[in-house]
């Protein structure tokens, strides 16, 4: 059975609201648009949800989904999992509503008051959508709720019905009124304020006077999630000690909406006092460290996005995609610290944070989009590769690099430059980039950063590091800059024969498939070969699935000519390669440090006791 309508007991609790007020905000209150939300249908992934939009002076009143959600670049079609759509006025008669465009609903013909009521379907639990189901109730605000387009100042109240016996509880970073009635003072605010609603785990603690909360949906005992918080906690005050203090969240409190659960997809997303971590948990896997490295990530962003904030996001669009070229430092110099913390906190340890720097480094410089485009340009590509989808192919594999990779060895670079040529570091230009810009959010553009490097490390360092790295595309020399702190950046192998492209064995062809599109320079390209392409042979040997290409070319030597029998378009083709060594790197610590080496390590990744 749906619901229909504005549930009486809600009314009652609307009006005590009201009538605590003032004469003042009364009128104001009036404004209020109300919604509620019911999951009667949950176990079909279904919510009904009502909004009574009062005192509409338009005509049309325009009724949307948003294309987009804070912190996401690409565009999208929440409007496709709208449906059931009925609008009425005061009275109760029904409206009519006409569609100017997908996205939109106008409702002609009413007298200043609107109930607008629509059934959602919802089922993919990440950080961009929304997921209904017996479990949990995982609303994305803008994947949820429609709004009224023309009256974004005004507020709004929305009341939650639990289903019964439920044990259902509701998380969010949105003003409590009681615990089911919550309040945002604008639709802006409302947007960027999703919702975990399910029978979670609460973990909370004060740090310097503000609350810190951990909502965990996911089947854990009692003892890991206290395990899983005290690392949470370690995060939080490494980060804190980074920018020398927390940001002023609302109401004093900031909350971690975290979600795992098979259903759910791995995906974290920042917001201005909650974030929303997920991941596709099996239900019997341990805690553990599940996610650890987001809740690093998005944390980081209470202070970096969210508060020192690209003058480009400002204000965040709804209708059309949102193209920022500070992505390499929003984001990338947050990836940076990702895993710097979880060092610093005692998550990892400096080994596994040295060894894991590598994966990051292959990445950036060996892939050929360096030519293409630098860090700014690369960022402007977010709204074609952040949750986006399309069915056309691209050529990302040989022309784009993602700006939190590029960014993350951007800020290492700086960080060693910094640390190695100056008195100054990372967390000394953080710190000051957010006195300036952050604590009083006065949003920032990319030459702010560099003027702000220039104050801290002098004006040659920040031109020169961003007329090279920024500016343009030429990489940083690491392996240098790594020596400086006692780290090696070395070949993985020495003179170790590669094709490139990874294969897939598929078992109903008895073939391997090159499954990822071979890069620029790579030997599979420069002979031709294509992603979809199917091996036969390497050599006249043939491929079988427990002999794959890379283990037969394994037995060559580099610069030697192999054949490759293939078949492409169900036709057989052959080509001569010239293997070439394996560009790939390893990073490590080295054994014996230099007392000068090793003080610069301790003070960049203190060894915990
Ligand atoms: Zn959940």
């Amino acid at each position: 059975m749906k619901v229909k309508g504005f549930p009486i007991w809600l009314m009652g609790l609307a009006i005590v609201f009201v009538g605590q007020l003032t004469v003042q905000s009364a009128v104001q209150a009036q404004s209020v648009h109300r919604y509620a939300i019911s999951f009667d249908q949950a176990m079909q992934h279904q919510a009904r949800i009502s909004v009574e939009f009062p005192n509409i002076d338009e005509q049309p009143l325009q009724v949307r989904m948003s294309r987009t959600s804070p912190g996401r670049y690409a565009i999208h079609n929440f409007a496709k999992n709208v449906y059931d759509v009925q609008a009425y006025d005061e009275q109760g008669n029904q409206l009519q509503i006409i569609r100017p465009n997908p996205q939109q609903w106008n409702v002609i013909g009413h007298d200043g008051f609107v109930r607008f009521e629509y059934t959602l379907f919802a089922n993919r639990g990440d950080g961009t959508y929304s997921q209904i189901d017996e479990t949990h109730a995982h609303l994305n605000i803008p994947a949820t709720f429609v709004y009224a387009r023309n009256y974004p100042q005004r507020p709004i109240e929305l009341a939650v019905e639990l289903p019964k016996d439920s044990g259902w509880k509701v998380a969010t970073q949105l003003k409590q009124l009681n615990p089911t009635l919550f309040y945002a003072p604008d639709f802006y605010y409302f947007m960027d304020s999703p919702i975990e609603i399910s029978d979670y785990h609460l973990r909370e603690r004060m740090v310097d006077g503000q609350l810190i909360q951990l909502a965990l949906h996911t089947p854990a005992s009692d003892r890991e999630v206290n395990d899983y918080f005290a690392k949470v906690m370690a995060i939080v005050e490494a980060q804190r000690d980074v920018f020398g203090e927390l940001p002023e969240f609302d109401f004093g409190r900031y909350t971690f909406l975290s979600c795992y659960m098979p259903q759910a997809s791995g995906d974290g997303m920042e917001h201005r006092n909650s974030t929303i971590v997920t991941n596709a948990k099996p239900m019997e896997e341990p805690l553990g460290n599940t996610s650890i490295s987001t809740i690093s990530h998005e944390f980081f962003h209470a202070w970096s996005v969210e508060r020192l904030r690209p003058v480009s996001l400002e204000p965040f669009d709804f209708e059309e995609a949102n193209m920022s070229g500070a992505l390499w430092f929003a984001e990338g110099f947050t990836s940076y610290y990702t895993n710097v913390i979880l060092a610093r906190a005692g998550v990892i340890t400096p080994d596994e944070y040295v060894e894991g720097l590598a994966r990051t480094l292959n990445y950036v410089m060996l892939s050929p989009g360096s030519q293409f485009f630098n860090p700014i340009e690369m960022s402007y590509r977010a709204p074609f590769v952040d949750a986006a989808t399309a069915i056309d192919p691209d050529n990302n594999a040989n022309i784009f690099i993602s700006y939190y990779s590029y960014g993350s060895l951007l800020g290492l670079a700086l960080d060693l430059t910094l640390r190695t040529e100056t008195e100054a570091n990372l967390d000394e230009y953080m710190r000051t980039l957010w006195q300036q810009y952050g604590s009083n959010e006065q949003p920032y553009t990319i030459k702010d950063l560099k003027s702000t490097l220039a104050i801290l490390a002098g004006d040659s360092l920040a031109r020169a590091f961003f007329a090279r790295h920024i500016y343009s595309s030429e990489m940083p020399d690491m392996q240098q800059l790594l020596g400086r702190v006692g780290v090696e950046l070395s070949l993985e192998k020495e003179n170790e024969p590669y094709l490139g492209p990874s294969t897939r064995w598929s078992e109903a062809d008895r073939v391997y498939e090159i499954s990822s599109a071979p890069q620029m320079g790579s030997p599979a390209y420069e002979a031709g070969l294509r992603l979809g392409d199917r091996i036969m042979s390497v050599d006249g040997l043939r491929v079988e699935s427990n002999r794959s290409p890379a283990s037969i070319i394994q037995g060559k030597r580099v610069g030697q000519q192999v054949e490759i029998t293939f078949t492409r378009w169900g036709m057989t083709k052959r080509v001569s390669v010239q293997l070439k060594a394996n560009p790939r790197m390893k990073t490590e610590r080295v054994r014996r440090l230099s007392r000068a080496e090793a003080v610069a390590f301790g003070e960049w990744i203190p060894v915990r006791q």
